[in-house]
């Protein structure tokens, strides 16, 4: 009897393809591998297999698999019971989560980019078809699956990259430029083992006419330790060798010929980076003890509990003692923190306690390193503990006893775009539910739907109000701004206070924190006379200027222009970075402050992840007295000598056009404050702003959350927003717009008449164009207490009968749930 499959390919359609298995792969083939199928016209692409089984499906004629590529699940049951939870609840397919969860290196297909290795070095003559490959590759080095597949003239070429690729002999093409790390390293000995005084000085005479070996020989006699007559020699790389002698290949290659060295290659893994000594653990104060055991109490109760702890009062020591704990009983830890606080000080930190048991996930890491994390989670030497971004909640656990989410406030934790939109502390919760595993929230400022379900009891709640120590909490000063900027007496954006307080600050040796808001999404150019600002012509949006590359590019659709010279609008030539603000600033706090060195800290200064932990390094070194900075500079940072923190503008972010506008600039400017002061003194807060009078700005001032809350809260409650009802926005494009605005009229009209009031819309959104496609939105608010799966029952269907009308055929319908 025949056997089929039934796959998940990567792409954003609903619903599972079956495929037929030729008869020498029956046996293979097991549910979570993966598998290579043809799909479309002669595209192939790797598939997942979800289940094994002899029915054929009816309709249609199955093609075969072209090639199984694991055997051993790569996928397993409890992940994929994950994915499908996420795409019900998200509203999307499963090859969207399939896309989002799976690093690229193993999710081939025919529009992949494969990149060559330079530094690779065959350990053995490669198989045939591969070294063809690598041929193609090496004389254009970067080219994609069908391209290698039509110039090779070989049929479905996907296990011949997985194979290049385990072998390191290529790479997927990523977004970034990565540090590339090669996994062997080529090192160098004396082809002599039994070399001694006499022998060497002999060598040495005979090399007498070629000094640039001479030279060579003797550094790797130095690195090497031979001449203190260790008794095991130094290994010594072939690239430290080099640069130190400052010789080239092609000397080193000369006394290789010459039978004096011999090249051989190192495995280095590059998870496992040398032995680590750990440390005991901190042993808590009465105050995190007592949180400690209260967070406990509520596990044995509820599988949730937020720990609601100000800044600095030893969250992170209480989260490390609670792993251990679960260590102890054999479970797994993931450990969620927001991208912009996983920094060195966290894993540094993580690491000297746990050391090798320990795995981070970062997106910033090179795929390959993601892919060797996986395969590591699959195997019997798994880490225990992860910490990770976002996306380490799709690694594959196997043991799940908790998850952290430390931050659970910041909105980094959702995915925007593309599908799945999920939101990585819901969805670990979720997660951790499939295990029976717990989760604990923490944070100084919990977002109000934490915050509500904790004093509802439907999580637990504890907390924690003294800083470690009892470091006080920073002074916070108000200065009105709009009254400062009347009287002309502002020097660019600062009041006289904040300057007054920075030189004094400078003349104590102590350190500066800038924050400025980050306006827009990212910088812009204007032209200084009329106001213009470029625009893309397929999206609705204003384009995004690379300083260093000197262009204007598109965020939505990837589009690069030439800055013009002058302004198209008015011809005046002066045309100006419009930036966060940030550079601005940085050009006016050096006109007052010559002498102090500056540092900026935004999205243009930290592209890579070096430049990131380079300025974060160099601050806490005190190698940089004023740093100033976007939202980066408020998360999971801490500095010692940080008296003064600036507030330039509190009004970007309380003007906002959002109903979380006031929560977030409230979360955003106490985590800013809370940088300031550590040990033994007080710190500084100028808070510059020209609404002194909204209550928001009064509960900064008085640290006061709960009085946030409950008005936040309330009105929340009035205007039907979450934690009382749910939000769901539909969002419909076409490329015509009278067609878009009809189609979303129907739409709208067709979801009232089940939902009724329900449904507010359609209304533009504030980009209401993106890639030549027009967008609507449709608002739907659910309250708590009804079905949120009928209302998503219901929303598809609508969408499928919409879909169905002729007029509306290539209209698209996709779906943001619960929108930050
Ligand atoms: P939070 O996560 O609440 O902001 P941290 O855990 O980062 O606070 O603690 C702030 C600082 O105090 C850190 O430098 C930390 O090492 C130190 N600290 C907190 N609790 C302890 C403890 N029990 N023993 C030693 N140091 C502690
Ligand atoms: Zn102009
Ligand atoms: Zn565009």
């Amino acid at each position: 009897m025949k056997k089929y499959v039934d796959v998940i390919v990567p792409l954003p359609i609903a619903g599972q393809y079956t495929y037929s298995l030729p008869a020498e792969m029956e046996e293979k083939v097991q549910i979570g591998c993966r598998v290579v199928v043809p799909f479309g016209r002669k595209k192939f692409y790797t598939a997942i297999v979800t289940n094994v089984h002899y029915a054929a499906p009816e309709g249609y004629e199955t093609k075969d698999i072209e090639e199984v590529l694991d055997s051993t699940p790569v996928l397993l049951p409890k992940q994929f019971e994950f994915w499908e939870w996420l795409a019900s609840y998200y509203l999307c397919t499963l090859g969207d989560v399939y896309k989002a969860a799976i690093p690229s290196g193993m999710k081939l297909e025919s529009e992949t980019l494969v990149v060559y290795n330079p530094d690779f070095e065959a350990s053995a003559s490669l198989p045939e078809k591969e070294q063809k490959i690598l041929d193609l590759l090496s004389n254009d080095t970067e080219q994609c699956v069908t391209q290698l597949e039509k110039a090779s003239g070989m049929k479905n070429i996907l296990p011949v990259i997985k194979s290049l690729l385990d072998k390191e002999a290529i790479y997927v093409k990523e977004e970034l430029k990565r540090n590339y790390k090669p996994r062997t390293e080529a090192r160098v000995k004396l082809a002599d083992s039994g070399m001694d005084e006499a022998r060497l000085q002999q060598l040495f005479n005979d090399l007498g006419r070629a000094p640039k070996q001479l030279a060579l020989l003797m550094k790797y006699i130095e690195l090497s330790g031979w001449v203190s007559r260790e008794t095991t020699l130094k290994e010594v790389t072939k690239k430290t060798l080099l640069e130190k002698a400052g010789g080239s290949a092609a000397v080193l290659n000369g006394l290789v010929e010459k039978g004096v060295f011999e090249i051989y290659y190192q495995e280095i893994g590059r998870l496992d980076k040398g032995m680590l000594k750990t440390t005991d653990i901190n042993l808590l104060n009465p105050a995190q003890q007592q949180a400690y055991q209260s967070v406990l109490q509520c596990f044995r109760e509820k599988n949730v509990c937020l720990l609601h702890g100000v800044t600095s009062s030893g969250k992170t020591e209480i989260y490390i003692h609670l792993i251990q704990e679960v260590l102890k009983a054999g479970k797994q830890v993931l450990y969620l923190l927001p991208e912009i606080a996983l920094t060195t000080q966290i894993t540094e930190r993580l690491k000297r306690v746990f050391g090798h048991r320990l795995g981070i996930y970062h997106s910033k890491f090179p795929d390959a390193e993601r892919v060797e994390i996986w395969q590591k989670q699959l195997g019997d030497e798994e880490y225990d503990v992860i910490l990770g971004v976002r996306s380490s909640i799709f690694l594959p656990f196997k043991n799940l006893g908790l998850v952290i989410v430390d931050e659970e406030h910041e909105n980094t934790y959702k995915q925007q775009d593309p599908a799945p939109r999920y939101h990585a502390r819901n969805s670990s919760i979720m997660l951790a539910s499939m295990f029976g595993a717990k989760v604990l929230l923490g944070t100084a400022t919990p977002c109000v739907e934490s915050y509500f379900n904790a004093i509802s009891g439907k999580y637990g709640f504890v907390e924690l109000k003294e800083r470690y120590q009892d470091i006080q909490l920073p002074h916070i000063e108000l200065v009105d701004i709009k009254e400062l900027a009347h009287q002309k007496r502002m020097q660019g954006p600062f009041s006289p206070r904040l300057v007054k307080e920075i030189k004094e600050a400078l003349e104590r040796k102590e350190q500066v924190i800038l924050f400025q808001n980050r306006r827009g999404f990212a910088p812009m150019i204007e032209c200084h006379t009329c106001g213009w600002v470029p625009k893309c012509k397929n999206c609705d949006v204003s384009l995004t200027y690379h300083k260093g590359l000197n262009q204007l590019t598109c965020h939505y659709c990837g589009y690069t222009y030439q800055v013009p010279r002058s302004c198209p609008a008015c011809g005046s030539v002066e045309l100006m970075n419009r930036g966060f603000g940030t550079e601005r600033i940085e050009d006016d706090i050096k006109l007052i402050f010559p002498e102090a060195r500056v540092a900026r800290m935004d999205l243009d200064t930290t592209r890579t992840r070096t430049a990131y932990e380079k300025i974060i390094a160099d601050f806490e070194q005190g190698k940089t007295d004023i740093l100033i900075g976007t939202q980066m500079v408020s998360k999971g940072l801490d500095f010692d000598h940080v008296s003064v923190v600036g507030i330039l503008n509190a009004d970007t972010m309380l003007n906002y056009p959002d109903f979380r506008s006031h929560e977030r600039a409230f979360q955003l400017m106490a985590q800013v404050a809370g940088r300031a002061g550590r040990k033994n003194r007080q710190g500084l807060v100028i808070l510059q702003t020209k609404s002194p009078d909204l209550p928001v700005i009064r509960q900064v001032i008085s640290n006061d959350y709960e009085q946030l809350y409950y008005d936040q809260s309330a009105e929340r409650q009035i205007f039907k927003y979450p934690p009382y009802y749910r939000l769901i926005y539909v969002y419909l494009k076409h490329r015509k717009e009278d067609v878009l605005d009809m189609a979303a009229d129907a739409m709208a009209a067709q979801l009232r008449s089940g939902l009724g009031s329900r449904v507010l819309g359609p209304d533009k959104p504030p980009v209401a164009r993106i890639q030549t496609l027009f967008i609507k939105k449709i608002m739907v608010k659910v309250e708590q207490t009804a079905s949120i799966a009928k209302v998503r029952d219901y929303l598809l269907a609508v969408q499928r009968a919409i879909i169905e009308d002729e007029r509306f055929r290539s209209l698209l319908v996709y779906y943001d749930v619960d929108p930050q």
